[in-house]
């Protein structure tokens, strides 16, 4: 796989387009624009023609690892397939011809599919309301900590440390810390889970709120969430989850029922929106009753009238923490997520868990005996596994065996992540692989460990299939010892 430049591609005089006779006298150039605006050579543009350049990109788009073409198993980013039915729908004309200072009467299904989708993720968190503003999920954070603040600011406290658990997403401690907050790192305990003693010691009167991930990042459900709930609440402070692992709990269980009082989503996760890429994020924040009268402005109500509803957007909450996002957040996101829940309904949100949680399963116990599992037990939705066994007996790392999936026509799973696993290998299947492919990739592993093994070279010279090989990284995972997920 190699594409030539398209500039080597490039023939003199060739042309894609010729543009007809303009009808009126032509000027020259130096007549329309001053001297020292003017090229003293001819551009340096490639001439082909339409066919040719059509082709160029066409085949550098297939070059491209994308979840069309097959499974990502980027653990925490839940890469499922989006079905096709979301990009009909948010295409719509009615929808993408709207102006977001439309009038009211006249932005009615919007104003309705807003409301509609508010209720339904309020339903599957088990919480009271929920702002579509967020622009991300760390977007989402960053709104549920200001919250946390405006709760506490309307008690009457000026609580000024977060509680974070050591193995939650950087994103976390990230939005804490732009929000001002004082951050204490809670630690995992042999289990993986949180270590309720250390909760204990640094939940103190200046605590506003402890964060959390549940499932967390190694796939582990806490099982202890009713100890530490009443703990935090019993001190006054507020439980903010985490949310981005809904993919784990949507229609099995609810954080709401669980004690939180904070949850975000990212719809560009669980709820089908695609992601990857830098395209647009969605990540709504659900709150207990207490916390709605401090939600982002402007919120979408809904009016009995005659039998019918009417939906108008309100601004006059004086206790809101204001605005999050111009207009009413990424407006196209909302319409895919509300397709695919509309589209699975109750039952089919709860098999998607299900299934979800079955494949992690299933990939890990093909996977169990070859790798290190550092914590044991049967996972959520993904898995966290180790390469140090590669890497102690054969000095084959994590990164080159992530580099060695991509021959094998798989895209990496999350490397070097959570930091308290060493040679991290998070593993997130979704539920939208079939067990084929599931097979497929388990065997991908497989033949590379015993790569590692037997033929150690083939993994360290990964990848070489690929359209561009090996990068100089040395000395940068060197440096850093990290390779990034970028989700
Ligand atoms: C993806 C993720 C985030 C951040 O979401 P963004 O939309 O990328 O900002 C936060 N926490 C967890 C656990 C995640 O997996």
């Amino acid at each position: 796989m190699k594409e030539t430049l398209i500039f080597d591609l490039s023939r003199e005089g060739r042309r894609g387009l010729c543009f007809g006779s303009p009808g009126v006298p032509e000027k020259p150039v130096g007549e329309l624009l001053p001297e020292r605006c003017l090229r003293s050579e001819p551009a340096a543009l490639p001439e082909l023609p339409e066919s040719e350049v059509v082709r160029h990109f066409i085949r550098l788009s297939t070059f491209n690892y994308h979840v069309d073409k097959n499974m990502y198993p980027l653990g925490s980013c839940t890469m499922k397939y989006n079905p096709k039915i979301n990009d009909l729908t948010s295409g719509l004309p009615g929808f993408t011809a709207m102006h977001p200072l439309q009038p009211e009467e006249t932005s009615q299904g919007s104003l309705r599919l807003m409301y509609e989708l508010s209720e339904m993720l309020a339903e599957i968190a088990g919480l009271d309301a929920v702002t579509l503003q967020p622009a991300a999920g760390a977007h989402g954070e960053l709104t549920g900590i200001l919250l946390i603040r405006k709760y506490h600011e309307s008690q009457g406290s000026g609580r000024n440390k977060l509680l974070v658990v050591d193995s939650a997403h950087g994103t976390n401690p990230a939005s804490a810390a732009i929000a001002g907050y004082e951050i204490v790192s809670v630690e995992s305990n042999a289990e993986g889970r949180t270590d309720i003693d250390d909760l204990r010691e640094k939940l103190d009167q200046d605590v506003a709120a402890l964060m959390l991930t549940n499932p967390n990042t190694l796939g582990l459900f806490e099982k202890d969430i009713r100890t530490i709930e009443q703990l935090v609440h019993g001190n006054g402070s507020l439980l903010y989850m985490d949310g981005a692992n809904m993919n784990a709990l949507m229609g099995l269980t609810r954080p709401g029922d669980m004690g939180f009082d904070i949850v975000h989503y990212n719809l560009h996760k669980t709820f089908s929106a695609p992601h990857g890429g830098g395209g647009p994020g969605s990540g709504p924040v659900g709150v207990c009753r207490k916390l709605t009268p401090f939600l982002p402005v402007p919120v979408v109500e809904k009016l009995e009238q005659n039998g019918a509803g009417y939906y108008r957007l309100v601004t006059d909450r004086p206790q809101s923490i204001g605005r999050m996002m111009n207009f009413y957040g990424n407006f196209s996101v909302l319409v895919r997520a509300y397709t695919y829940i509309r589209m699975l309904g109750p039952e089919g949100v709860r098999r998607a868990a299900e299934n979800a949680i079955i494949n992690a399963n299933y990939l890990l116990s093909r996977l169990v005996e070859t790798f290190d599992l550092p914590y044991p037990r049967p996972v959520m939705h993904e898995f966290c596994l180790s390469g140090d066994r590669q890497k102690k007996q054969h000095g084959v790392k994590t990164l080159d065996m992530a580099k060695r999936l991509l021959d094998y026509g798989f895209h990496a799973p999350t490397v070097y992540f959570p930091l308290i696993v060493s040679e991290a290998l998070m593993i997130e299947p979704t539920e939208t692989e079939t067990r084929e492919t599931l097979d497929a990739f388990a065997d991908a592993l497989l033949s590379i460990a015993d790569e590692a093994e037997n033929s150690p070279e083939l993994v360290f010279d990964a990848p070489v299939n690929t359209p561009v090989g090996r990068l100089d990284e040395a000395q940068a995972s060197r440096k850093l010892d990290i390779c990034c997920s970028g989700c």
